[in-house]
């Protein structure tokens, strides 16, 4: 979607006849979905069954296609999609497909260690405000030069795993192998890599077996350009690109640059270059085999954490450490939630541990962050309790109160839709003491004596255990 494109020039392409057929209360309301793509064009029936809006709404698909094609690797449940984006900066918008992070095996390794990979990156999983992150695909190299071996080793993988693939190798002939290994074509497996030299042979094979390619000419950009766009004049779209991973001799600024000026004149619609961008953070790995190995997947680790900040879309990683990956899971999470909607947990009264008509009441606000802390340091001090959680539009403490989005009425609304008041032989709240101004507001409004608990949550614990004395 260009930068320019505003609600006025969708709603102009609308029929303008207010029908709500699409849910929507009116054509703008419609307009201003599409703008934050929660609509699509064809969302609207009258556009797509009457044919006189048949050209508006071809305008319109191509209008809101972003300048960063999506390209969709693997299939099924576990499908990656990268690219998609529209903006440079994302307080301008969001970003939209988080940058997939796979996990490589060398037909080198033993049949046990590729397994034990797989598994490992099949079965990572970790819960953080609320969202799961996991680890995408699984990048399969031909390390051997042979081949028969990096075909088995494409089975092994593929039967042991149900994550997309990135079948890496500049041969074309291994490449063909691999892909005709049962069942991976079917897959849409990544193909690593089309290059000057070979561009030809594996274009056809990714126009035969349908499958996304990956662009790739190392701190060449013009040489990038010219072999996108030669991969496109055959009628390839799904293309990658790979500027390259140049990490030594003070070549990771160069790799930088690189990826900022790609993804700067994609998002401009410049000739063949609005395709999602791969990094290889893992080439630490083949320069440091005298290095200590906690030494170099950290460093590993920073100059994923690094690429991912700037641009990349796809990462190829060698650690599995969970120190190693859980950074850059945890980077990737911050900079793909989408800034327009702060990240939220539903209102509600929640029970934590075992609790009774005494128990302490504490209250939140349903940011995520927020909540999620407050949780984890009230398990962690051992305390049972209810926990009141206020819908303040997904805002912490300090800035609900500041906004009113905190307020005593969101309180007393938790309270009007719980049974919680029945459970209780008191009336007796604690408050986030950053919200102490509050206390008298509470009070009228709920009738509930409000007690200012702490400024911080991990200080509950101790709060509890000083100041909750038996219910009066
Ligand atoms: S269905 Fe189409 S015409 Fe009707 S209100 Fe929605 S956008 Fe407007």
């Amino acid at each position: 979607m260009s930068e320019k494109l505003g609600l006025l020039s969708i709603y102009k392409l609308l029929p303008q006849t207010n029908c709500g057929e699409c849910g929507e209360a009116n054509c703008m309301a419609f307009a201003s979905r599409m703008l934050e793509r929660s609509k699509l064009p064809q969302d609207c029936p009258p556009m797509v069954k009457q044919s006189r809006y048949k050209k508006n709404l071809e305008k319109l698909v191509a209008m809101i296609a972003p300048s960063i094609r999506e390209v969709k690797i693997g299939s099924g449940e576990r499908t990656v999609k990268i690219g998609g984006e529209e903006v440079l900066y994302r307080h301008q918008l969001s970003y939209h497909n988080q940058t997939a992070i796979a996990i490589d095996v060398s037909d080198n390794m033993t049949a046990e260690e590729i397994r034990s990979r797989c598994v490992a990156t099949e079965k990572f999983s970790m819960i953080k405000m609320g969202q799961e992150m996991r680890l995408d695909m699984i990048a399969v190299r031909a390390a051997s030069g042979e081949p028969e071996r990096f075909a088995s080793t494409v089975k092994l993988v593929n039967e042991g795993c149900s994550l997309p693939l990135m079948l890496c190798s500049t041969d074309p002939v291994s490449l063909r192998a691999a892909l005709e290994v049962q069942g991976v074509c079917e897959k849409r497996p990544l193909l690593y890599a089309a290059t000057k030299d070979n561009w030809k042979e594996v274009g056809e094979l990714a126009q035969r077996y349908v499958c996304p390619v990956v662009a790739s000419s190392p701190n060449n950009l013009d040489g990038l350009v010219s072999l996108a766009s030669t991969l496109e004049s055959m009628g390839l779209k799904d293309i990658v690109l790979d500027p390259g991973t140049l990490v030594e001799g003070g070549l990771l600024k160069e790799t930088v640059n690189n990826l900022v000026m790609l993804r700067r004149s994609g998002l401009l619609k410049e000739k063949a270059l609005g395709y999602p961008l791969l990094c290889i953070p893992a080439v630490v790995w083949a320069t440091a085999e005298m290095a200590d190995p906690v030494v170099t997947a950290y460093r590993e680790s920073y100059i994923a954490s690094l690429l991912v900040n700037r641009y990349a879309d796809i990462i190829v990683m060698h650690s599995l450490d969970i120190w190693a990956v859980l950074p850059v899971a945890t980077l990737r999470q911050a900079i793909y939630t989408d800034p327009r909607k702060p990240v939220s947990v539903e209102s509600g009264v929640k029970e934590i541990g075992t609790v009774n008509g005494s128990s302490p009441v504490l209250v939140t606000t349903n940011f995520a962050l927020t909540y999620y802390t407050v949780m984890n340091d009230i398990e962690a001090s051992g305390v049972n309790c209810y926990l009141i959680v206020a819908d303040t539009e997904g805002l912490a403490v300090e800035v609900g109160v500041a906004g009113g989005q905190f307020n005593a009425t969101k309180i007393n609304d938790v309270l009007g839709a719980s049974s919680i008041a029945g459970k209780l032989n008191h009336k007796r709240m604690v408050i986030p003491g950053r919200a102490a101004r509050l206390k008298g507001d509470i009070e009228d409004t709920t009738g509930w004596e409000a007690m200012i608990g702490p400024q911080d949550s991990s200080e509950i614990g101790g709060f509890i255990k000083k100041h909750w004395d038996a219910p009066k």
